[in-house]
């Protein structure tokens, strides 16, 4: 600590002449003067550290300004960023789920920078319910006699489970305990609901004869839970919905199907696995069908209630809904979307993810061969850059066991020797680009799934100003 300086004896620029060089001047048009104050006070302050500290000389005016603009730069670019999905799960819950179609964008934002007849009547000049926009939309797509609408299926389990069970019995199979993730469990809901959990059956094996011994009078609901994200498979048992639906009502007792996804049309049509859709569920007993609306459903974030007109007036009418209920901006975009399932031939070109679930894997990898040169480019010469045949998977725990036959870019190390720390720092790289690229890495090599890739030219643009250090530590160069 010898060379430390006093900092009384630095001489460092004043805010004022930061602030009057060209690049102060610029920094404050652009970001505003208080920002730029305090961007350069910090610039200030760190340059005092660094020359107390010794070996740093005071700067000039201009190197600070500079210093301060990169700061506010970095400040200004936001936290919320677009980013290549090339990681082969279509419905990605940490990547947003669903995209939406064009006619949601347009409803949205038309709901953004407008006023709406959000809860009012222009027939009658009187007061509307918000949900009545997609109420009969819902109606027609599932059957169900009626509907409403909350913040998103987690919600809409929540709701359901306070408005028809609190204080009462609400009985589940054990086999249908789930955790979706994001720590969401079935039996925590449930009792933050209210509701007191029954638990029947065992793990792998359910039968009618337990659901049977476990109506009571303070039975509130019978739930079903459709177990999304995992299979059990060999000595099992479940009771049909159909079944359940036939005991709920002979004990007068709500039976509620958590679907989940919650398909609106059967994707047998386009080639998919048939997942069970809304009027499925419906029509097999359920008095009550929850589902995500971005989810299968590729809209936005959301949880729909469908079924028996008596019970989702009542589910409506509890406080909790007010909490929970959709904001102007999704639920106009939420409208567009239902709207496109009334034409299912061309709901493939028309809703970005069932268009990303049916893409055939020929075309993908024509894509992966266009795209295979700019990656080796990009990456240089330490790589083999493949092109692949690989699987996606629809996400967000919608068929889980469906893999869709899809093409990549397999990006390898050529040596093995230090490989794995080649490869983050390849990862690392990808994502620090304008447009982070996203792939998964699997046996020991970096796949980016090409499936989800809808701007080729934007992806290609940017991995020039790819930097992969030299450096196989990596992460200090990249910074
Ligand atoms: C995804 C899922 C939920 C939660 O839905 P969100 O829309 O994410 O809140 C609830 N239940 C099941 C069965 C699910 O698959």
């Amino acid at each position: 600590m010898s060379e430390t300086r006093d900092p009384r004896a630095i001489r460092l620029p004043a805010v004022h002449h930061v602030l009057a060089t060209d690049g102060g001047r610029v920094a404050a048009a652009r970001f505003g003067h208080e920002a730029t104050v305090g961007a350069v006070r910090l610039a200030l302050s760190r340059w005092r550290e660094a020359v107390t500290a010794g070996g740093a000389v005071a700067p000039d005016p201009a190197a600070v300004a500079c210093e301060a603009a990169a700061l506010l730069e970095a400040e200004s670019r936001p936290s919320v960023r677009r980013v290549f999905n090339l990681t082969g799960t279509v419905l990605h819950t940490n990547l947003g789920r669903a995209v939406w179609p064009e006619a949601a964008i347009a409803a949205a934002t038309l709901a953004m920078r407008h006023a709406i007849a959000l809860e009012f009547d222009l027939e009658t000049g009187g007061r509307g319910e918000r949900d009545d926009h997609v109420r009969g939309l819902v109606r027609e797509l599932t059957g169900a006699e009626d509907a409403c609408l909350v913040n998103n299926n987690a919600g809409a389990v929540l709701l359901v489970l306070n408005a028809l069970s609190a204080g009462r019995d609400a009985i589940v199979s054990r086999g249908e305990l789930i955790e979706i993730g994001g720590s969401f469990r079935l039996p925590d809901i449930m009792q933050r609901a209210g509701a007191r959990l029954v638990e029947v059956g065992t793990t792998n094996r359910t039968h009618l004869h337990d659901y049977e011994r476990a109506v009571s009078a303070n039975a509130g609901v019978i739930l079903k839970a459709h177990t999304s994200n995992f299979i059990v498979q060999g000595f099992i048992a479940a009771v049909p919905a159909t079944e359940l639906g036939a005991l709920a009502r002979r004990h007068s007792v709500a039976f509620v199907h958590d679907l989940g996804s919650g398909a609106l049309v059967d994707l047998g049509r386009y080639g998919l696995a048939s997942e069970p859709t809304v009027r499925d569920a419906l029509a097999e007993g359920a008095d009550l069908v929850l589902f995500s609306g971005d989810k299968l459903l590729g809209g936005p974030q959301a949880g729909i209630i469908a079924g028996r007109k008596d019970l989702v007036r009542q589910v409506a009418k509890s406080p909790m809904k007010r909490a929970l209920r959709l904001d102007k901006v999704r639920l106009a975009a939420l409208e567009a979307v239902l709207k496109l399932y009334r034409d299912p031939d061309r709901l493939p070109e028309a809703l970005p993810t069932l268009g990303a679930f049916v893409r055939p894997r020929a075309e993908i990898a024509l894509a992966a061969d266009r795209l295979r040169g700019v990656v080796v480019a990009a990456v240089g010469d330490g790589f083999a850059v493949q092109v692949a045949d690989c699987m996606s998977q629809v996400g967000s725990g919608a068929l889980p066991l469906e893999t869709l036959p899809s093409a990549g870019i397999v990006i390898a190390p050529v040596t093995r020797k230090g490989g794995g720390t080649r490869l983050d720092a390849l990862a690392t790289a990808l994502r620090r680009l304008p447009i982070p690229v996203l792939g998964r890495i699997a046996d020991g090599a970096l796949v980016l799934d090409l499936r989800c890739l809808d701007d080729e030219a934007g992806f290609v643009a940017q991995l020039a100003s790819l930097e992969l250090s030299d450096d196989q530590g990596g992460s200090d160069a990249l910074a």
